[in-house]
């Protein structure tokens, strides 16, 4: 009965609710993305006692009045609580037979490989890039399948990293940025995109959990090589094909070879790539000429821009080359958009292409005061 509304889908079926049950998934921080995919995991019934499955959460941070705006696990009396513990329990309310494996830890180069041996299915809720690297390159080196999912502002970003069937995070991202990118705290996120983000998430872990046997022959399509992106903005969807690198500097690789990363200082804006409308002033009175690039979407272009300015969207720039031919290799490249975060996207980029590119960090709102 409790299964009844999915077990009722062809594309499920009992053969499909017991894959579920006996499917080992690990969803990586019980935050913004993790709360909603730990939530449909558990009433979906996958992971559970007798079964073979379990359902694990690994988060070392505590409950924040800040949190409660999109962590739809926990509420007000959870102020203060651990977040992997308080989580499980409200799990446990929603769903007692979930087999539910709780790591109150920070993952780290140290611990994941001996974490990750306990699952199949890796859901990816981390909120930085350090963590992002680091679930890749294990997964990557136990074979495992990772969910990704990201939000930025008010976009949100999902696909299947899967090395043994399509690309990894590397693949698509072959280096951490060099620039600064705001995390929700610094750029803001709405509740209701996480919610979207983490629950693709859970309906993607799901389909795994079916095996690619059972999608393929269901008309069942995993995100494996696509990444979804929408902007709710005004509700535009894409998803984009993202192909496998033959120079990819993990997945190219023997699993058995790939080498963990250590971890890095996050470093803030003085990294050399960043910069700020003082420097920019500087460069514009030094007389070296330079190109001013706007990444963001043609609406927000057409509602105001720097005067001089050239225009590429992040979307255009990332998937067509010849986008890149209107850019002169010579001279500085300045790049911005609204919150700096698909600008510093753009500049790592650019980076790799050869281009001597910078991340224009301004604050808008005390720029339109000056
Ligand atoms: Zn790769």
């Amino acid at each position: 009965m409790r299964y009844a509304r999915q077990r009722v889908l062809p594309e499920i079926g009992d053969a499909g609710q017991a894959a579920l049950a006996a499917a080992r998934i690990l969803v990586v921080g019980a935050g913004g993305l993790g709360s909603p995919a730990l939530l449909y995991l558990s009433a979906a019934g996958a992971g559970l006692k007798d079964s073979g499955g379990c359902l694990g959460i690994i988060d070392d941070d505590t409950v924040d009045l800040s949190n409660l705006q999109r962590q739809i696990l926990f509420t007000e009396s959870d102020q203060g609580l651990g977040k992997a513990n308080t989580a499980a329990q409200r799990l446990q309310q929603l769903n007692s037979t979930t087999d539910l494996q709780i790591f109150d830890t920070r993952l780290s180069t140290d611990n994941i490989l001996e974490i990750f041996a306990g699952f199949d299915i890796i859901v990816d809720g981390s909120d930085n890039f350090d963590t992002k690297y680091l679930i890749n390159d294990a997964a990557v080196h136990l074979g495992l399948p990772v969910v990704y999912g990201s939000i930025l502002g008010l976009e949100g970003q999902a696909t299947v990293f899967w090395a043994k069937e399509g690309p990894c995070y590397r693949c698509l991202y072959p280096q951490p940025p060099e620039t600064h990118i705001p995390n929700c705290a610094e750029a803001g996120t709405l509740g209701g995109i996480a919610g979207m983000i983490g629950s693709m998430q859970a309906v993607e872990a799901c389909k795994l959990a079916l095996g690619l046997d059972h999608c393929r022959s269901h008309d069942l399509d995993p995100l494996i090589g696509q990444l979804f992106v929408a902007d709710a903005r005004n509700w535009q969807t894409q998803t984009l094909a993202v192909e496998k690198r033959a120079d990819c500097p993990v997945c190219s690789l023997p699993a058995n070879q790939v080498r963990l990363p250590r971890a890095q200082a996050q470093t803030c804006a003085s990294t050399p790539a960043a910069m700020s409308l003082n420097d920019l002033q500087g460069l514009f009175e030094s007389g070296i000429p330079f190109v001013l690039l706007d990444v963001r979407e043609p609406q927000e272009w057409a509602t105001g821009h720097l005067e001089g300015a050239l225009h590429i969207p992040l979307g255009r720039l990332l998937v067509a080359p010849e986008a890149l031919d209107a850019l002169n290799r010579q001279e500085p490249l300045v790049v911005y958009c609204q919150h700096g975060m698909r600008s510093a996207r753009a500049v790592s980029y650019l980076r790799e292409q050869g281009f001597d590119a910078f991340n224009l960090i301004v604050d808008w709102s005390q720029l339109h005061e000056q």
